[in-house]
């Protein structure tokens, strides 16, 4: 039998509860379950929160200084392009233009290129810049470019700190209009550095700033290879690049590490922020605690599980123990045949069955001739053996599988037959006599025919209710005994219903 068939069988209460003491520790399972979900959701909820709150301030931050170095350079230009300041000699151009400039934090320097990338002056060195800075991209923007605006560059290594630092420029017009120069403000790398250093990123976090373009200015933790490379092409950029602000989880590309990141735009500048919490340490509280009360409440789902299918095996094992003392209770030990009380429900039961259907259904009782002489003679194992051999012998005289042979005393046996009239019953009789002919028991000196019985007969035509019949039938037995025993008698049926007629069948000794 497969497995949950043989845990499952027994009897209905046995199975309910079974299944019941199964189903209840399953629900406590899968409503830990459903908790632990829901705190790994609101610890979810709370990392995206925090991850929020930290990426404002810092866009904040990038974005005052930004705005800072962009007033300084529009401040700048407006002086650079005035009629008498550009008439001005050198020194007190110098002066106009760089004297008390609105600094930013870090601001590196100010400096004003003419049409031809040329350095023209700056705020810090007396002469120009040094070179031509041409090919600049923010130079060549500006050029092709006269809308451009606010130009923010790729990192670069700047000639003159030998820091990696950005530049952020505006084209100077002429006063016709034309391409008169660019007007350019840096600020290190390191100015960006400081900023996002300001977010605890924990062993896995990383904070990227990005231009729109995907060319990366800035990724911490620091390292050089990251600065200036181009993330256009990595599908996470282009996811934050098509939802502007938000956060998702996934693997990063550059390490293979996974993150909750969280992303925005800086102001309205071209640039992303990309913050990027590590997972395992956004769950590792909550895996630790789901570990704990997983494991506490799998072990105990297990001890309750086991326990009801030993529960199980317990009621099912009563249950066998219980049905085996019922069958007991109802057989004889001797023989293995039926015994009296369940040969008075079975007689019963055969009256019902009788009374429904209108068929006829007849009782023999057997009992066996001059029996205490045998016992008296050989013994009563001897005896035994005998009530054993005659057990067999009426057994064997029945075929119907409805037909139920039984032990009622001592040496007496009864013959219930159902859907059989009475002649039927009187050959039955005859071949139980005919059987019992044939028992010997060579050992103790018991021969064929030695052993004989008397068999009183009762149709249901001969009785009102079961007792009725029972009592007919042992009529006529009394009566085969008086007549000489070794035979059959009949009770009569009706019409006597006062008294039996009796009718010897056959005769014997
Ligand atoms: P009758 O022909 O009139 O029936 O005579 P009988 O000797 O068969 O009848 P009686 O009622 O006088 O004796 C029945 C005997 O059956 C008495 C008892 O010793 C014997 N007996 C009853 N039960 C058992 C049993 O289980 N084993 C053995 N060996 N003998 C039994
Ligand atoms: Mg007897
Ligand atoms: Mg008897």
């Amino acid at each position: 039998m497969p497995l949950p068939r043989r845990l499952l069988a027994g009897s209905q209460a046995v199975r309910v509860s079974i299944v019941l003491g199964l189903l209840a520790p399953l629900g406590m399972l899968v409503v830990s379950g459903f908790m632990l979900y829901e705190m790994r959701q609101e610890m979810w909820a709370r990392a995206e929160e925090t991850s929020r709150s930290l990426l404002q301030v810092i866009e904040r931050d990038i974005a005052r200084n930004i705005e800072i170095t962009d007033l300084a350079l529009q401040g700048l230009i407006a002086k650079a392009e005035n009629p008498s300041v550009a008439a001005a000699p050198e020194s007190l151009r110098r002066l106009v233009l760089f004297d008390r400039v609105v600094t930013a934090d870090g601001l590196g320097i100010l400096v004003l290129f003419d049409e031809h990338g040329t350095g023209i002056l700056n705020s810090r060195y007396p002469s120009g810049a040094g070179g031509t800075f041409e090919d600049r991209d923010y130079f060549r923007v500006h050029q092709t470019n006269p809308d451009a605006g606010l130009y923010i560059s790729e990192p670069y290594l700047s000639r003159m700190s030998g820091a990696y630092t950005v530049a952020f420029s505006r084209r100077i017009s002429k006063p016709d209009g034309s391409f008169g120069g660019v007007a350019v403000a840096t600020l290190k790398l390191s100015h960006f550095t400081q900023i996002l250093e300001k977010v605890g990123l924990g062993r896995d976090g990383s904070i990227n700033l990005v231009r729109e373009d995907g060319i990366r200015i800035v990724r911490l933790p620091y390292t050089v290879r990251d600065v200036g490379t181009d993330l256009s092409t990595m599908p996470n950029f282009q996811r934050v690049l098509h939802e502007r602000s938000g956060s998702f989880a996934d693997r990063a590309a550059r390490d293979g590490v996974h993150r909750l990141f969280t992303f925005g735009q800086v102001g309205d500048l071209p640039l992303f922020l990309v913050l990027g919490i590590g997972t395992e340490e956004i769950e590792a509280g909550w895996r630790a605690k789901a570990m704990t009360i997983g494991g506490t409440l799998l072990a105990l789902f297990c001890v309750a599980v086991l326990l009801a299918l030993l529960c199980g095996r317990e009621l099912r094992r009563r249950g066998a123990v219980e049905a085996e003392l019922a069958r007991l209770s109802l057989t004889d030990g001797l023989t293995g045949l039926p015994n009296r009380r369940r040969f008075d429900a079975a007689l019963d039961e055969a009256w019902r069955g009788a009374a429904r259907s209108g068929r006829p259904l007849s009782l023999l009782i057997v009992d066996a001739d001059h029996f205490k002489r045998f016992n008296d003679r050989h013994g009563h194992a001897v005896g035994d053996e005998i009530l054993r051999g005659l057990a067999r012998c009426l057994s064997a005289a029945v075929h119907r599988p409805h037909d139920l042979v039984c032990r009622i005393g001592g040496e007496e046996f009864a013959l219930i037959l159902p859907e059989t009239d009475e002649e039927g019953a009187a050959r039955v009789a005859e071949g139980v006599r005919a059987e019992v002919a044939t028992l010997a028991l060579g050992q103790a000196g018991i021969a064929a025919g030695a052993v004989t019985v008397s068999v009183g007969l009762a149709p249901s035509t001969a009785a009102d209710t079961p007792a009725e019949l029972y009592r007919a039938a042992d009529a006529a037995l009394y009566e085969a005994k008086a007549a000489g025993r070794d035979r059959v008698c009949r009770a009569a049926t009706r019409p006597a219903p006062t008294h039996l007629r009796l009718v010897a069948s056959s005769g014997g000794a």
